[in-house]
């Protein structure tokens, strides 16, 4: 037997549940039959780059465009050739009939597994299993999984998704990136997914930035039941203009007629009151993404740091089931594993599990166990009590999985709507409101902020004193800044539905979500404010730039991205065809006519005829090639300079108090100013600091 996965962790698990297997000298595990389990370490190895297929494109440039291989080709990613070296060697010394793949689970486990096997040419095809599980790997879980492991030829479908997403990323990355960045004469890289993104990105924030507030005004009474069997808070309800409840109009005559009549002291009749009992079914499981979204909100986790946390939990604290999945049900067969892991944990964590109903754990529960629905692997659920070692971050997410897992068999959350409207000399009143029935799932303590204001049990006849009256001035309100929970939303459900249809294309992988986020950031599209997302000047030009071009601006269009994840899921084949000849045809007519302006910090102080623009290390002069030889370093002992700083420096002030670290290795504080004698940033000392610091340089 021969066992390649995709981390060293599951080799570990491998080597635990099996036995008799040592580690050998060079980094694989072995037995005495002659078996070897070896592990990757993700992705070994990568596509060509265009310099690799033919040395003339190492230079970027127009001309060159569209860049098409003829066949993709793929080499070995340097940083890993060690461990491929290792895989292949034991390939060679192994070489068995009985190979099983064990990489993760979806389709990039599939494509890292594939691409490793083509590489070590490998013979066995026929024969391969693969080793395909959800649940976290103990002993038990990877004999039945090696057991169980199906012929690889089942998972062609993966592969090829895998290759098809891979390939055809290349060919708009690489082409897209060049055509801007020559053009623009800045470096801007352009991703499928992720220049949609951003685009959807750039349109919120533009709305927001052109939004006008339109005023408006409201005549709101606060009032009281007055019956003496009744004691009541008063309670506010707002005047209705017609329908509305809002005038456009400050002068509109019945706002001015009310305000004149309806004062303290007066009294109003209730004319109807409309109750409806509403129920709210508990919550689905958790998927990867659902997961992501509620850990960012409740604790401000990023989608990658998420991620990451859940991954831990899998691997190896072993309390968690396979984090990347898309589904938020489990299997028509996983029953028992519901019931088991409902009785353990229900008596480890008895306060979370309180009011859960265990009759819910039956196969009629469509909402937890739907083979139907089930893509991949099956929705998030705790399998084991959290270890004690687990650290605060750990025990968030454990927690908001095993909570959102005893929410699922809890009793609906039942409240009454009520809609009350009373009058008062022709002018009429409403209000609207819930009042609890049975919070079932839901905590008591734990509003959502969607609560309502509740009121007092009125019923048709009732008298209400009006106890407070005022005229309210409003305004409109843009939409709000996208935030991390948004953008998930955004790529799970680009099409804004509320169910989870059986095949709805989202943007990405449930694993490749939170990297796309981290992408935008690390290349400075966008930046995090508080919990909002917002696009970066440099994000903008990038964004402008792709709109100005038809056929790229057609090609960032949601409905476009959309389009294509979808066919990418039904037919990879024609999917890379499709963008393959996209790439042949559209590439050449793009014209791209903006260009990047640097932006200007302020005249040069050394020759006076030049600006300070930012470079990439530093800050130097426009008039460099005339001989200015002006310069800033971005750092300096430590401290990082900003424009904001440059901007201070080149008209002869000082920054802001800095903290620095001497050669010696010391820390000190001092401000930084420049001097055009020595084209020097020199240190500034305030006087009491001076004496203390002077002779740590
Ligand atoms: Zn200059």
């Amino acid at each position: 037997m021969f066992i390649l996965t995709e981390k060293a962790s599951v080799a570990q698990a491998m080597v635990d549940a099996l036995g008799g297997f040592a580690r050998e000298k060079g980094g694989w595990y072995a037995n005495s039959t002659g078996d070897c389990i070896v592990a990757a370490q993700g992705h070994l190895l990568e596509l060509y780059e265009p310099e690799d297929y033919d040395p003339s494109l190492k230079t970027w440039s127009l001309d060159s465009l569209p860049i098409i291989p003829s066949q993709f080709r793929y080499k070995p990613i340097a940083a890993n050739a060690a461990i491929l070296k290792r895989i292949r060697h034991c390939f060679d010394t192994y070489d068995s009939t009985d190979f099983i793949l064990a990489t993760d689970a979806e389709r990039e486990g599939e494509l890292i597994g594939a691409l490793i096997l083509d590489y070590v040419h490998f013979r066995h095809y026929d024969t391969a299993r693969r080793f395909w599980v959800s649940e976290a790997l103990t002993p038990e879980v990877v004999r039945r999984g090696i057991q169980d492991a199906k012929p690889l030829s089942h998972y062609t479908a993966y592969k090829e998704a895998g290759y098809a997403r891979q390939q055809a990323d290349w060919l708009l990355g690489m082409n897209c990136s060049r055509l801007l960045t020559c053009s623009a004469r800045k470096l801007l890289t352009f991703g499928r997914v992720q220049s949609a993104i951003l685009g959807a990105i750039y349109l919120r924030d533009k709305g927001i930035a052109n939004f006008k507030p339109v005023p408006y005004w409201q005549f709101q009474i606060e009032a009281k039941l007055c019956n003496v069997a009744q004691f009541s808070e008063p309670f506010s309800m707002l005047m209705l203009f017609g329908e509305g409840d809002r005038v456009a109009d400050r002068s509109d005559s019945n706002l001015r007629a009310a305000e004149k009549t309806i004062a303290q002291g007066a009294t109003l009749t209730t004319e109807s009151v409309t109750s409806e009992e509403k129920k709210e079914n508990p919550p689905q499981l958790f998927n990867i993404t659902g997961l992501q979204k509620h850990c960012s909100e409740r604790f401000k986790l990023t989608p990658a740091k998420t991620l990451e946390i859940a991954q831990q939990l899998y691997e190896e604290l072993k309390c968690l089931s396979y984090p990347r999945t898309p589904s938020v049900v489990l299997g028509d067969e996983n029953i028992d594993v519901f019931k088991e892991k409902y009785n353990l944990l229900s008596k480890a964590y008895t306060k979370l599990a309180e009011g859960c109903d265990e009759t819910n754990i039956s196969a009629e529960n469509k909402r937890i166990f739907n083979s139907k629905k089930l893509q991949d692997h099956h929705a998030l659920i705790p399998l084991a009590v959290l270890p004690a070692s687990a650290t605060e971050e750990q025990k968030q997410v454990y927690f908001a999985v095993a909570e959102r897992f005893f929410q699922t068999i809890k009793r609906p959350f039942i409240y009454k709507q009520t809609k009350i409207i009373a009058t008062k000399d022709g002018y009429r009143f409403h209000a609207e409101g819930r009042t609890v029935i049975d919070y079932g799932w839901k905590d008591k303590d734990d509003t959502d902020g969607k609560e309502s204001a509740s009121l007092p049990p009125i019923s048709q006849g009732d008298t209400l004193t009006i106890t407070k009256a005022a005229t309210l001035q409003k305004e409109t309100q843009p939409k709000k800044h996208f935030t991390n929970a948004s953008v998930l939303s955004l790529m799970e459900n680009p099409k804004g539905e509320t169910e989870h249809t059986e095949k709805l294309a989202g943007l990405g992988t449930p694993a490749t979500r939170a990297e796309i986020i981290e992408s935008l950031k690390r290349r400075n599209y966008i930046k995090q404010e508080k919990q909002s997302l917002v696009i970066t000047e440099l994000g903008t030009f990038l964004i402008e730039t792709i709109l100005e071009v038809p056929e790229l601006k057609k090609l960032i269009a949601i409905s476009t991205t959309t389009a294509w994840e979808q066919q990418l899921q039904d037919s990879p084949a024609s999917f890379l065809s499709g963008i393959t000849s996209f790439t042949r045809e559209e590439v050449p007519k793009m014209r791209v006519t903006r260009e990047w302006q640097p932006k200007d910090l302020g005249a040069c102080p050394l020759c006076s005829k030049g600006k300070v623009f930012e470079g990439k290390k530093a800050y130097f002069c426009s008039e460099y090639k005339s001989g200015c030889k002006f310069i800033i370093w971005k750092s300096m002992n430590g401290a990082n300079i900003t424009p904001a700083d440059a901007t201070l420096l080149a008209s002869g002030k000082q920054t802001r108090p800095k903290k620095m670290t001497s050669k010696a290795g010391k820390e000190f504080t001092a401000r930084l100013s420049y001097s055009t004698a020595e084209n020097k940033v020199t240190f500034a000392f305030d006087k009491a600091q001076k004496r203390a610091t002077l002779h740590t340089f």
